[in-house]
């Protein structure tokens, strides 16, 4: 599904010059489950945000599907991101003046879906996450795991085929943390691809298969002993 050919991602700031991804090559193919580990400034984020179109690689290919990501101006991007793509964060990023199914809507904003549908799939993500009670609430009203797995309704509302998620347990406890990752697991057995981020290595091994990342480097790729 996902070809990741030389990658590669310099920043300059101050005449100081990072390189983030070194040759990243990366293949991820359909229902895949992906943990991606590694010390904190290894690149794990940017990886994560060149797969989700966010950040620009500064060489290499992006190949998603047959199509080349490169080639596509912003306005493709921002279209392919909303159909393809959905993204979970360590932070929530729910919108704090927004009620729960109205920002599990937003995950629907770019769709042509009528008011019908719209509501129908809001219902089933929230269904799908444990929090169609909490429909009418605000986000401060909801605990962390509540909030969490708000944002997963959000993401997958629009059933997007590859999930990107940085960290998704980062700030939930152990309770909370063990019930997302039940979560991600459960859509990736419905046939949901997945590729996370985490510092957690019980988590990681929930996934199908770990990579390891140092100093901007894929150091090691390993599917899990089953
Ligand atoms: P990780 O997610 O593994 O902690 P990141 O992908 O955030 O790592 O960062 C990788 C490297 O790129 C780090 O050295 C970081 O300082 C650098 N970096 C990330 N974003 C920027 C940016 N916007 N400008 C300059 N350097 C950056
Ligand atoms: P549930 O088991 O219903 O999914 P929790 O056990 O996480 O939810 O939390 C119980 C209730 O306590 C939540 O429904 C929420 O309204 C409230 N709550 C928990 N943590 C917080 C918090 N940090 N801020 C506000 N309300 C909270």
């Amino acid at each position: 599904m996902i070809r990741l050919e030389n990658i590669q991602r310099r920043y300059r700031s101050d005449e100081v010059e990072t390189t983030a991804l070194h040759d990243i090559d990366l293949i991820v193919e359909a229902g895949e489950f992906v943990a991606v580990m590694g010390p904190s400034g290894c690149g794990k984020s940017t990886l994560l945000n060149t797969l989700g179109t966010v950040d620009r690689p500064t060489g290499g290919r992006y190949l998603f599907g047959d199509r080349d990501l490169a080639r596509l101006d912003e306005a493709a991007l921002a279209r392919f991101r909303a159909d393809t793509l959905g993204f979970v964060f360590q932070s929530f990023n729910l919108i704090d003046e927004l009620t729960i199914e109205e920002n599990v809507a937003l995950g629907l904003a770019y769709r042509r879906d009528g008011s019908g549908q719209r509501r129908e799939r809001v219902a089933a993500a929230m269904d799908r996450v444990g929090i169609a009670h909490r429909a009418r609430h605000y986000p401060h009203q909801l605990s962390g795991g509540q909030q969490q797995r708000a944002a997963i309704a959000r993401a997958i509302v629009g059933d997007p085929k590859l999930i990107l998620a940085d960290e998704p347990t980062g700030n939930l406890d152990t309770e909370n943390g063990a019930q997302v990752m039940n979560i991600l697991a459960g859509l990736n057995e419905g046939g949901a691809t997945i590729v996370m981020v985490t510092h957690s290595p019980s988590h990681a091994d929930m996934a199908k298969r770990r990579i390891d990342m140092l100093d901007g480097r894929i150091v090691a790729s390993a599917a899990r002993a089953i």
